[in-house]
């Protein structure tokens, strides 16, 4: 059985998987996943692929050639140094360099694809794509739509009825898809986007902030020069993917111009401040993709984050709040596409396939701060840092500010769960960060939160002013610290007046240990109505029991939690008669 591969044919980038011991696999191109989609001749009349090819790209722009997707089914030349070629021709070179990869990594030739293109491709478009494969040497088995694929690649075999939304912001190109599976027959309903939107236009914002920036300190333009642009260009898409996982990414280039150094920071509230409008004009397209399948966002099962810039955090927060539907991002989003592909091309080989498996965290991860919640101002509200389902390892930061002049410390306080107050969630660990600088209120704290695949959380806390911090190691539930789960199930039916539905996963001694809190919370919170219209006797009795049962709570206490519950229960037991 000859090998079949699926291929991203991507606008920016290109990907090509196959599947091995029933799972994908991305081929690596010159060590890399992904392989820019640029084609160039170098001065020796030599054709260029890939890294190579856009390395060129500035210094030889009439020689080299980005994002030929865009022109695939036209009838057009693109010129490049002193010859001529039709799309498909350059989507060849590209595809002939992906077949040349995966023939020396596997051993064997490759001679049958399954290829991804948007679903908002035309019949010309589709028939130029499958061109391109003939033309590289590649019997194109099926051309399959690029969100198609993300589904499959979440789901192997799109058995199960449901709609899915997908989301995909590239470097160039943006498009939402609804992809809806009704008994086996998989159909995109609808699609919409700009094909002139994405990371890049990201890059552009945060050159011309740069650029700005330091004609107002040196008086010349960096745009100007083209190696010292390439240089921004490069530096300003570093710092784009840092502000991804961190608040703030600082750009330095020595000597970018002439005997002129850049030196900047930038801020992620401030970055997303640049590229929101383009991020709404997405969303735009995504109330249009509702509009004309004429669904409702709340018929979303499942919303799949696909493309590099999908990982900005900015997009999951927008997508999140107007769909208010998990979103997934598991699945790396530069590769998911190609995956789904060799999914595709499994199955019409007729290999056995298997889901993805990734490595996730189940739970979230945040802190506690001062924060709004129902128009109140709190001090206890949870600001999650690494949310459910995010790969694994993970680092994620986010910048706090100290409430008061002159604050000399800082409790940070961890708490893992889902709940809007960070005491209902549970507590991790705490640590105090001493010796912070005498300055007003608004000293900024960055916290950073990595967590390892064996649940090892480590948390760091850094004074940005002066780089005073403190890293201290936490061990996460994980569903193995130890609670005795009958005990923790009696109480809990003692505190319910019902049995509590049994867990059967790994996750039973942490569903327990919520279980416990939010038992907590209800108990609290009956108490609460009576605290006015009970003997103060009881009332101070009632009291001392509350105040007792938010401590256990916050110092993660379950045992005590345990108890606690159980001596509510039985004075609601009797107050409420
Ligand atoms: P794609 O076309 O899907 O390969 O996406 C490429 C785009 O994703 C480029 O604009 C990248 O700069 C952008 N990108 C890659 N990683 C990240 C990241 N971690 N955060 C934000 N943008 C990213």
């Amino acid at each position: 059985m000859s090998v079949i591969v699926g291929i991203d044919l991507g606008t920016t980038n290109s990907e090509i998987a196959v599947i091995r011991d029933g799972k994908p696999e991305i081929i690596p191109v010159e060590g890399e996943p992904i392989m820019p989609s640029c084609v160039g001749i170098d001065p020796g009349g030599n054709i260029l692929v890939g890294r190579t090819a856009k390395n060129q790209m500035v210094a030889a722009p009439e020689a080299t050639i980005l994002s030929i997707k865009r022109k695939m089914g036209e009838n057009t030349r693109i010129s490049l140094a002193d010859r001529s070629f039709s799309p498909e021709e350059i989507s060849a070179m590209i595809l002939t360099k992906l077949k040349s990869v995966a023939e020396t990594h596997l051993g064997e030739a490759v001679t049958e694809a399954v290829i991804t293109v948007p679903a908002y491709f035309d019949d010309a478009q589709r028939k130029a794509t499958r061109s391109a494969g003939e033309l590289a040497g590649l019997k194109v088995r099926r051309i399959i739509n690029e969100p198609t694929a993300a589904a499959l690649a979440y789901d192997h075999d799109l058995g199960t009825d449901q709609t899915v939304l997908v989301y995909d912001l590239g470097g160039g190109t943006f498009d939402a898809s609804l992809v809806v599976v009704q008994n086996g027959v998989v159909e995109v309903k609808a699609s919409h986007g700009n094909t002139h939107l994405g990371g890049d236009d990201f890059d552009r914002l945060l050159m011309d902030y740069a650029d700005d920036l330091f004609f107002e300190q040196q008086g010349v333009r960096l745009k100007t020069d083209l190696k010292a642009a390439n240089r921004l260009w490069a530096a300003v898409e570093k710092a784009k993917r840092e502000l991804s996982d961190a608040p703030y990414a600082r750009i330095r280039e020595e000597f970018i111009l002439s005997d002129l150094h850049l030196d900047l920071e930038i801020a992620r509230t401030d970055y997303e401040e640049m590229i929101r409008p383009l991020l709404e004009k997405t969303m735009d397209s995504v109330h249009r993709c509702f509009k004309d399948a004429a669904i409702l966002p709340g018929a979303v099962d499942k919303v799949i984050l696909v493309g590099g810039s999908s990982r900005t955090p900015l997009v999951s927060e927008l997508v999140g709040n107007a769909i208010r539907t998990e979103t997934h991002q598991e699945i790396d989003p530069d590769l998911i596409v190609a995956m789904g592909a060799a999914i595709q091309a499994g199955v019409i080989n007729g290999q056995k396939t298997h889901s993805i498996l990734v490595d996730i965290t189940p739970y979230t991860f945040g802190t506690r701060a001062v924060g709004m919640l129902d128009g109140q101002m709190r001090e206890d509200i949870f600001v999650p840092l690494i949310r459910r389902g995010t790969a694994l390892p993970a680092k994620k930061g986010e910048a706090f500010a100290t409430m008061f002049d002159g604050q000399k410390a800082v409790d940070v306080r961890i708490f893992q769960g889902e709940a809007p107050l960070a005491e209902d969630n549970i507590f991790i660990g705490n640590f105090l960060v001493e010796g912070l600088s005498d300055c007003p209120a608004g000293n900024e704290i960055v916290l950073t939160l990595a967590l390892d695949l064996n649940g090892l959380l480590q948390v760091t806390a850094v004074e940005k002013r002066t780089g005073l911090s403190k890293t201290v190691t936490m061990e996460t539930d994980n569903g193995k610290a130890p609670l005795d789960l009958n005990a923790a199930r009696e109480n809990l039916s003692a505190a319910l007046g019902h049995a509590p539905a049994t867990t059967a996963d790994a996750s039973q001694t942490t569903d327990a240990k919520q279980a416990l809190i939010n038992a907590a919370k209800d108990l609290r919170k009956r108490a609460g109505v009576l605290l006015d219209s009970i003997d103060p006797t009881d009332a101070q009795e009632l009291r001392s029991l509350l105040a007792d049962s938010q401590k256990a709570v916050s110092n993660g206490d379950a045992d005590r939690l345990a108890q606690l519950n159980e001596s509510l229960s039985d004075m609601l037991f009797y107050l409420e008669d």
